[in-house]
């Protein structure tokens, strides 16, 4: 194997390009946290009394949402409990609570987006149907970008002190050839980290409610609800114990992932759509013996090892689907093993000498998705707005940059603002989103996976800078 060490080169390098612009948080709009809960804030479109939405009457689930609720309530186990559920649905909400923002999901798109909201004074509720701290179907690479916004949010000291070991190097192996890049600490990034998901979305419910964040977990979405005008004005949702609840909001945010509900029911329009999609096999791993993260490229497939926590490296193999499909569906655990020889024997006798860490993942693979990603009372973030292939590894940095920009956004209010958002969402986007379509496609020569590397570095340059150029965020009020 020919070894050279890169510097500068590859996706995983230091910023070097310019910013975009920088004014997302409007300090003055926003309501100091200690000032009166009932003072009215001004925000064109979104009708918002501090601490509480305000109480619209007429505020209730539409004809859409409550047949999609009755749908749901007819679903998986308990139906004595959603045939009530389903009975509820239409009737006004007594008394129902009310909060300035409620985010639907609370992995890392809605606990930092709520978590940032709280940050600002606003009222917030966070709700999630899984567990706390439960795991998710996603490997954990985080990009540059990702580590900046846990830096600048005050949380990358406790990724580490959760065991997270920093990732100094990332090697490339293009074939038999390897290109190593230094991690070069700059601007509070001491190195690449890739938690499991059970730590990074735990830390950041946590730094949530540190915030002034409510989260709720075991709770579900079952429908929004409109008022007569038919703009979002709050959500029904079934509790752990079972009880259907209306909550009024001034803005629900949808951070409820891929197939998210907020954005079906909202009708968020999709306008950029992928044209390919990678299946991929991945599991855990103890003693691979590798340092930082290694990604593997060779015609028609491609492979990582990414070390996490517990001393454990995730290790993940990907086809085309139609591979995937006709191949490892039907054994994943033997065409992982197949996929791992074929890209890299070395990973591949690696993996064999390593104990497992767990039971394998996988995933058939799903295009990607851009929506538009806010209309009347209502957000997306995250997945739900903007889904691209996870070969390159970019989601979750996307989900914790868009975040920021979203709660930006809705401190400031009105719809110029979310208007805003979308526009520097797309700006920061559509370049990743095309390249990541280009890498999935598996069209590509060793030469030209390099080539879409390089730009992809680029973008992630700018994207870092315009991070960079941010306004910062106001420190937990309540932090231990
Ligand atoms: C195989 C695979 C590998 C990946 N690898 C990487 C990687 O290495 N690096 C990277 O950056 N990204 C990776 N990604 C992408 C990354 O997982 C996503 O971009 C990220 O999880 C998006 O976060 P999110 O918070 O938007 O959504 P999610 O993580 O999907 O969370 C959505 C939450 O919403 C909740 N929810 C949904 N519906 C409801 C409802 N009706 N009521 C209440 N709650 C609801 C769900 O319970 C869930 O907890 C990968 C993805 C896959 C599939």
């Amino acid at each position: 194997m020919k070894r050279q060490r890169h510097p500068t080169v590859a996706h995983q390098s230091a910023p070097t390009e310019d910013a975009s612009p920088s004014d997302t948080t409007a300090a003055s709009n926003v309501p100091p946290r200690s000032g009166r809960r009932d003072e009215p804030i001004e925000r064109p479109g979104l009708v918002l009394i501090q601490g509480r939405a305000s109480r619209d009457p007429a505020c209730r689930p539409s004809r859409e949402a409550g047949a999609a609720a009755r749908r749901n309530g007819r679903t998986g186990v308990g139906t004595r409990t959603q045939r009530r559920d389903t009975a509820s649905i239409g009737r006004p909400a007594a008394a129902a609570a009310s909060y300035d923002a409620v985010v639907v999901g609370a992995r890392c798109a809605g606990a930092a987006t709520a978590m940032l909201l709280a940050r600002r004074g606003l009222r917030v509720l966070a709700l999630d149907r899984a567990r706390y701290g439960s795991d998710t179907l996603s490997t954990h690479a985080l990009m540059r970008a990702g580590v900046l916004q846990l830096h600048r949010w005050g949380l990358l000291a406790r990724l580490r002190e959760a065991g997270t070991p920093p990732l100094r190097t990332t090697t490339f192996h293009y074939g038999d050839d390897a290109v190593e890049i230094d991690i070069k600490p700059r601007d509070g990034v001491d190195a690449l980290y890739a938690p499991r998901r059970t730590v990074l979305d735990a830390l950041l419910v946590d730094a949530a409610r540190e915030s002034g964040a409510e989260v709720r977990h075991e709770t579900q979405l079952l429908a929004l609800q409109r008022d007569g005008d038919g703009r979002v004005c709050g959500v029904t949702v079934r509790g752990a114990e079972g009880a259907v609840e209306s909550i009024r909001a001034g803005i629900v945010i949808g951070a409820d992932g891929r197939r998210s509900q907020v954005a079906r029911e909202s009708g968020a329009r999709t306008y950029r759509s992928g044209s390919h999609r990678t299946g991929v096999v991945y599991g855990y791993w103890s003693g691979i013996g590798l340092a930082g993260n290694h990604w593997y490229y060779r015609s028609g497939v491609s492979a990582g090892a990414i070390p996490t926590n517990d001393g454990a490296t995730c290790v993940f193999a990907a086809v085309p689907s139609t591979r995937f499909d006709e191949e490892l569906r039907r054994d994943p655990a033997d065409g992982y093993r197949r996929v791992l020889a074929a890209c890299d024997e070395q990973l591949a006798r690696a993996v064999d000498g390593a104990r497992p860490a767990g039971r394998p993942f996988f995933f058939p693979g799903a295009r990607g998705h851009m929506r538009r990603p806010w209309g009347p009372g209502w957000a997306l973030v995250g997945d739900a707005a903007y889904f691209k292939d996870p070969l390159t590894a970019h989601g979750i940095t996307d989900a914790l940059r868009d975040a920021e920009l979203l709660a930006a956004a809705v401190a400031r209010g009105g719809d110029d603002a979310l208007a805003r958002y979308q526009e520097r969402r797309d700006a920061l986007s559509r370049e990743l989103f095309d390249v990541t379509d280009a890498v999935a496609s598996f069209d590509w020569d060793l030469p030209r996976i390099q080539r879409l590397h390089r730009r992809l570095s680029e973008e992630m340059n700018r994207e870092v800078e315009a991070l960079l150029a941010l306004d910062s965020v106001p420190p937990a009020s309540r932090s231990a």
